[in-house]
């Protein structure tokens, strides 16, 4: 099975006084085709693991490898291209363009990959109707509702067919009717060999994943495991 994804020993340390040490050593593997919940509560390092595990940013010490390319040592244009074309990232905050259509929102997924116009606009329609969004394909966002626009986030995620989906709290600005239907969307992506990680506080969320990691101060204190 590949690894798409590995933190080994990482650590993250912020500077200051006294220095912060946000990742205290965390290693995790996640494979191909799993659906992983990262857990844990507020100032535990779930938003640190997530800007690793995306390539935003680099651990002061161990290793993060995205399927095999470590970001450590990895000039910034690899690995721009690395995560331009590897990793499809949901957050909180849907960062969508609101004048912009859903559909057109879904193609800047592919704005970074050389991809013709009018593949990337095919390649969008049919993301949009993978999160059961057809019907919303040339609406603006700003006229979205917030599950919709949830949705259209996730499309643009999923539009290069990366080796794996990272969610920042995919639930979080949704109300418990509207983020339960997220959570199954992602469920039903997963069961369609769709690789996902959803970094959460919420343990709902987490226990709707079929592996469920526990972040504390830093340190993975549970993993229900995965496939290895
Ligand atoms: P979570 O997302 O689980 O709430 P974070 O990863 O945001 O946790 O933060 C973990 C710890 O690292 C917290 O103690 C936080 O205050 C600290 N931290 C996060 N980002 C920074 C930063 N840029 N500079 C200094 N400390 C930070
Ligand atoms: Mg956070």
């Amino acid at each position: 099975m590949t690894a798409v994804l590995e933190l080994i020993e990482a650590r993250k340390v912020y500077p200051g006084t006294p220095p912060v040490e946000s990742l205290r050593g965390v290693t995790l593997t996640v494979h191909s085709g799993e659906l992983v919940a990262v857990a844990g509560p507020s100032g535990s390092g779930k938003t640190t693991l997530l800007n690793l595990a995306a390539g935003l940013d680099r651990p002061s010490s161990g290793s993060v490898r995205i399927t095999g390319h470590p970001v450590e040592k990895l000039r910034d244009r690899q690995l721009s291209g690395v995560r331009a074309h590897r990793l499809g990232v949901v957050f909180q905050q849907f960062f969508l363009l609101e004048r912009l259509s859903a559909a057109e929102n879904v193609a800047t997924g592919l704005l970074y990959r050389g991809v013709p116009a009018a593949v990337r606009r095919r390649a969008a329609r049919a993301a949009l109707d993978r999160v059961g969004l057809s019907h919303r394909t040339d609406f603006p966002a700003a006229h979205l509702s917030g599950g919709e626009r949830q949705r259209v986030a996730i499309a643009r995620a999923l539009v290069g067919r990366p080796a794996v989906v990272l969610a920042d709290e995919p639930t979080g600005n949704l109300d418990s009717a509207t983020g339960a239907g997220i959570i199954a969307l992602l469920t039903e992506l997963n069961a369609d060999g769709v690789t996902i990680v959803v970094i959460t506080h919420d343990d709902r969320v987490a226990a709707a994943m079929r592996r469920r990691v526990d972040l504390h101060d830093g340190q993975v204190v549970h993993d229900s495991g995965g496939a290895s």
